[in-house]
């Protein structure tokens, strides 16, 4: 078989990028390892940038964000602090034994919440929009054009990448051997994917940053008992409150990275969640119900170069993770393939060679603004345990940095600008 774009991976970076392509004029094939049910069953990401939601609704797929989604101006900022506090999570961390006695950072401790509107600062704003609603969207456009694809594909194999006649061969869920030829192939495989490792070694670096904690994150059946999502700092660790819907609630707290799922029972979460987001302080509550999903999540930014090598392009998580403070994840796999899709059409309808050329300088200039950022988020807001070198001077500095974001007009404007989005050609 013969097409113009082989694409792997239907993830929303592939399927994203078959629509696009779709609507250029471009023929794409989509080879995906998973069936469509669990495509569409993942849970991940659930914050849109005003530029994906420009960009969905642009591409004719904004009709459900608008009905569905939630609109939020800004995040609250949040710290829960005090000299003793502070100490005494030194203290704790230093005696674990007895860390987990003591709940939360206790009597004279103050917690603060400062509401950070990116709309005032920056005249934009983001989307509570989950991730499986945009697959499910894209999902449907891809069937209603008719486009093709083969999930449940095994052994996917990308062959001849650096010369004029690339191919991708696999195993479809019939067992029936496939072979599809392409002008381009483009690895939107996520992260475990066979495309990056097609780039020889010897033409490929990476940059990798593994953090000393990760989230454990919950869904629960249960009403947001906030407006906008709020990020906590706290002596015990980070927590964070999002939400997926008006009766769902998305929760995570920090924990080590090499942490048990088994050790934390339903109580032990809301307990941590109640004393990091500061329920019964100053007036707030923090509502409780049945938990239906907990998943420990591995934190860690990584950048694979080139995003290019020969008739080969990655987009999303194929070449770039970000931990997930930032919300990036998925708005980057969405301006991956914006600017892939115009190169490529550029590149096989009108005969451009120049943004295929660009698209790897181009794509990676916005992937490191994202990553600092979604490094700066995460290093602001997470507790580095001692035994890991965490250290009060670092508490200090985090606590400092807070109280600038929150309170002087370039520090929220410039967290606000990169929290609802560069523009996709950044
Ligand atoms: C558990 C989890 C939670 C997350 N939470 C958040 C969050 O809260 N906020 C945030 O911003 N981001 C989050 N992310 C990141 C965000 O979901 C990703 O950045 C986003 O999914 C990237 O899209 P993608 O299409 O590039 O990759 P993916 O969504 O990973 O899609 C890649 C696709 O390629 C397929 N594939 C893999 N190997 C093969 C193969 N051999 N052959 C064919 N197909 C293959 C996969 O099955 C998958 O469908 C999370 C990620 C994970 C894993």
């Amino acid at each position: 078989m013969r097409t113009q774009v082989v694409i792997i991976g239907a993830g929303p970076a592939g399927l994203l990028l078959s629509h696009l392509l779709d609507r250029a004029g471009v023929e794409s094939v989509l080879v995906e390892r998973q069936s469509p049910d669990h495509v569409a069953g993942r849970i991940r990401a659930g914050v849109l940038e005003s530029s994906s939601v420009d960009l969905l609704t642009d591409v004719g797929l904004g009709k459900r964000i608008a009905a569905e989604g939630d609109e939020h101006r800004g995040i609250y900022l949040q710290w829960t602090d005090s000299p003793r506090a502070v100490a005494r999570a030194v203290a704790r961390a230093a005696a674990r034994a007895e860390a987990r006695a003591e709940a939360g950072a206790g009597a004279g401790a103050e917690t603060q919440r400062h509401h950070l509107d990116f709309v005032d600062h920056v005249g934009r704003s983001v989307w509570v929009y989950g991730q499986t609603e945009v697959t499910k969207d894209l999902m449907e456009a891809r069937q209603a054009a008719g486009q093709q694809a083969y999930y449940e594909a095994s052994d996917v194999t990308l062959l001849d990448v650096d010369s004029e006649r690339p191919s991708v061969t696999f195993t479809d869920s019939h067992g029936v051997p496939q072979r599809i030829e392409a002008d381009a192939v483009a690895g939107c495989d996520g992260f475990h994917g066979p495309s990056r490792t097609a780039i020889p070694s010897a033409s490929r670096r990476t940059w990798e940053r593994v953090y000393p904690y990760a989230w454990l994150g919950v869904l629960a059946d249960v009403p947001p008992s906030t407006d906008e999502l709020i990020y906590a700092w706290h002596p015990d660790g980070f927590a964070l409150h999002s939400m997926r819907s008006a009766t769902v609630s998305r929760l995570y707290v920090q924990v080590p990275p090499e942490e048990d799922i088994a050790g934390w029972s339903d109580d032990r979460i809301w307990d941590a969640l109640a004393t990091r987001l500061g329920h019964g302080r100053n007036g707030w509550s923090l509502q409780q119900g049945p938990i239906t999903e907990k998943a420990v999540l591995p934190m860690r930014s990584f950048v694979s170069t080139p995003m290019r090598h020969g008739r080969l392009f990655l987009a999303g998580d194929a070449a770039h993770i970000v931990p997930p403070t930032g919300a990036k994840g998925l708005n980057l796999a969405i301006a991956d393939v914006t600017l892939l899709a115009r190169a490529l059409s550029a590149w096989l309808v009108d005969g451009s060679r120049t943004l295929v050329d660009s698209y790897s300088e181009d794509a990676l200039r916005r992937v490191w603004r994202c990553t600092h950022f979604s490094w700066w988020m995460t290093s602001m807001l997470h507790t580095v345990p001692i035994e890991k070198g965490g250290d009060d001077f670092d508490r200090q500095l985090q606590l400092s940095q807070l109280r600038w974001v929150t309170s002087s007009e370039p520090g929220a404007a410039g967290l606000a600008e990169n929290y609802a989005g560069l523009p996709i050609g950044f």
